[in-house]
C-alpha cells in the first residue's frame, strides 16, 4: 500500500479532513488538480457562520450548529479572522410577520440558543444606524464572520506540518476496487490506499457508477456587490431581510472594513431591481463605492456523508450547500472517527497542534512593527500600500508549509491587491518577487491555473515589426 488514506480534492473539506486525521498515526496524502488548495471557497474572503435558524432543512441545520460550537477555539488557535456578529433577520410588511413567527417557532424546536422575536422599537436599539421601518425581526446571537480562505490554509499547513503529503498539480482520473482497498489513478501517478475519502464533485469514477447522483437542488440566482470602506453605515449585525416572494437580501460587514451586499432570488433578478432593492435599505448608494460586482447561481442541496461503504473504505463527501464553511469542521470530525474506528489507529504522539508564526503588518502596533522591521528588513517595504502588506509577507506566504506559487495564492495568504486600487499598482512587484523566490521568468507566474498567465511576454518582444 502507498498510502493508508488518500484524500481527493483540496478545498476546505479536504484539508480540514487532512488536519483532523494527521492527528493519528497514519500515512496520508490529499491530492489536488489546480496548483494551490482553497481555490474554490468564496468570491470573497468573508463567509457567514451559520447557526441553523434559517436552513430549510433540520439536518442541515444541526450540522449548522454543531459546526459553528467549533469557531472560537479553531480560529483562535490558527489565527484566523473571526468574528460573531449575531444576525438580525428582519421584516418590512405586516404580511411577513408569520414567516418570522414560523422560523422563531422552528428554531425553538432545533434548540438554537440565545435568541429572540423582536418589535420594531428593539430592532432600532440594536442596530442604531439601520435607518428603516421593520415590522418585527429575530434576533440570533451566534452567528458570525470568517475568513475562510484563511481558515482552509491554516488546516492544510498544519496538516502538512504534521506529515500529510499534499499532491497539487495533479488530477484523479478514476477509482478503483482492488482486493485490498484502492487504486487511485492520476493524470501523472497511480496508488493504492486502504481509503479513499473522496471530496471532490467528480461523479464519473469506476467506483461511483453504481451510486446514485445526488440531485443538486437549484434554488435560484444571487447577486453581490462588494463595498468598500467608504460605505460607512457602521453595522454591527449581519443583517437579513426576507419577504414572502422567496427572495432575500444579506448585509454583511465582513473583516476587511468593506461590506457585503447580497439578494437572493427564485427568478432571475435584473441588476436594476437589485439595486433598487437595495437603495430602498441604504439610501443613494454611491457608485463609487462598488469595488466588485459578482452573479451566479445558488444551490441548497443536502450535504450527504456517504459511509455506506466505509467497510470496504470508501467515503464520499457530496452535495452543494450554502453553509458549508459552517458545516466543515464538524463534518471532518465525524470522517475522521469513522476511519479511526475502522483502522482501529493510534494517534500520532508528535502531532504539533500549532500554525507558524506569521505576521499581519496592518494588524501590529508601532513598536511591534519595529521589532519585526529590526529581524528582518524585508518587513519594512510596502508592497500593497491599499491593505498595507509587506514584502517580507509576501515571501513569507511563499516559503511557508503549502506556499503560495500563484498571484492569487499570495493575494489570500497576504490580502494584497484586494484594496481599493484592485492590485494596479502592486501586482506587478508581486509578480517579480514569486519570480524571484520561486527562481522562474516574470512570463512564467500564473494568476491560478496553468493556462491563466498574467504578463504574455516583455514589451517590445514581437515577432514581427
Ligand atoms: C460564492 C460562495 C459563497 C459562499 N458563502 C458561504 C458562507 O457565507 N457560509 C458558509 O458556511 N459557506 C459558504 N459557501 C460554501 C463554501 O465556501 C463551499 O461550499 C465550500 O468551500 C466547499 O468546499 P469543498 O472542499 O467541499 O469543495 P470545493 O471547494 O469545490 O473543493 C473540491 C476540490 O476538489 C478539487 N478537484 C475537483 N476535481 C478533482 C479531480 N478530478 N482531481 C483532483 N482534485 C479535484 C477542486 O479543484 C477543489 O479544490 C459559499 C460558497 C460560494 C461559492
Amino acid at each position: 500500500m502507498d498510502y493508508d488514506v488518500l484524500i481527493l480534492g483540496g478545498g476546505l473539506s479536504g484539508c480540514a479532513i487532512a488536519y483532523e486525521l494527521s492527528k493519528y498515526s497514519l500515512n496520508i496524502a490529499l491530492i489536488e488538480k489546480d496548483y494551490d488548495i482553497a481555490d474554490d471557497i468564496s468570491l470573497v474572503n468573508t463567509a457567514v457562520i451559520y447557526d441553523g435558524i434559517e436552513n430549510e432543512y433540520d439536518l442541515m441545520a444541526k450540522l449548522e450548529q454543531e459546526g459553528n460550537r467549533d469557531f472560537d477555539e479553531l480560529t483562535s488557535k490558527f489565527k484566523v479572522p473571526f468574528k460573531r456578529m449575531g444576525t438580525l433577520i428582519l421584516a418590512r410588511e405586516e404580511a411577513h410577520e408569520e414567516i418570522l413567527k414560523d422560523m422563531y417557532n422552528k428554531a425553538i424546536k432545533r434548540n438554537i440558543q440565545d435568541i429572540a422575536l423582536l418589535s420594531s422599537k428593539y430592532i432600532k436599539q440594536i442596530e442604531p444606524n439601520l435607518n428603516m421601518d421593520f415590522i418585527g425581526g429575530i434576533y440570533t446571537e451566534h452567528t458570525g464572520v470568517v475568513c475562510p480562505y484563511d481558515l482552509a490554509i491554516a488546516y492544510g499547513e498544519v496538516a502538512f506540518d504534521n506529515g500529510v503529503k499534499f499532491k497539487l498539480e495533479e488530477e484523479v482520473i478514476d477509482i478503483e476496487k482492488i482486493s485490498k482497498g484502492y487504486r487511485v489513478t492520476t493524470n501523472k501517478n497511480k496508488f493504492k490506499c486502504k481509503i479513499v475519502i473522496n471530496t471532490t464533485p467528480g461523479e464519473n469514477y469506476s467506483i461511483d457508477v453504481e451510486k446514485k447522483e445526488l440531485p443538486k437542488k437549484f434554488i435560484g440566482n444571487v447577486k453581490y456587490l462588494l463595498l468598500d470602506k467608504n460605505f460607512k453605515r457602521n453595522l454591527d449585525h449581519i443583517l437579513c431581510l426576507i419577504n414572502n416572494k422567496n427572495e432575500k437580501i444579506m448585509v454583511v460587514p465582513t473583516l476587511q472594513d468593506s461590506t457585503i451586499v447580497a439578494m437572493y432570488s427564485k427568478e432571475n433578478i435584473s441588476y436594476d431591481y437589485f439595486i433598487n432593492n437595495i437603495s430602498n435599505i441604504f439610501s443613494n448608494i454611491d457608485t463609487n463605492y462598488i469595488r466588485n460586482f459578482y452573479q451566479g447561481k445558488f444551490y441548497q442541496s443536502s450535504m450527504v456523508i456517504d459511509d455506506s461503504s466505509i467497510d470496504e473504505g470508501y467515503i464520499k463527501v457530496d452535495g452543494k450547500n450554502y453553509s458549508e464553511v459552517t458545516m466543515t469542521p464538524f463534518i471532518a470530525r465525524m470522517i475522521c472517527e469513522t476511519v479511526v474506528n475502522n483502522l482501529k489507529c493510534k494517534l500520532n504522539k508528535d502531532f504539533n497542534d500549532k500554525r507558524r508564526e506569521f505576521y499581519k503588518f496592518r494588524d501590529l502596533s508601532d513598536e511591534e512593527i519595529d521589532q519585526v522591521i529590526s529581524m528582518n528588513e524585508k518587513y519594512g517595504k510596502i508592497i500593497c500600500h491599499c491593505q498595507r502588506v509587506t514584502e517580507g509577507e509576501i515571501i513569507d506566504a511563499i516559503r511557508r508549509p503549502l506556499g503560495a506559487r500563484t498571484l492569487e495564492g499570495i493575494k489570500r495568504r497576504t490580502g494584497a491587491a484586494y484594496g481599493g486600487c484592485q492590485g494596479a499598482n502592486c501586482i506587478n512587484k508581486i509578480i517579480a518577487i514569486l519570480a524571484r523566490e520561486t527562481n522562474k521568468n516574470f512570463t512564467d507566474i500564473v494568476k491560478d491555473s496553468k493556462d491563466s498567465k498574467v504578463v504574455l511576454s516583455r514589451i517590445k518582444e514581437f515577432d514581427e515589426v
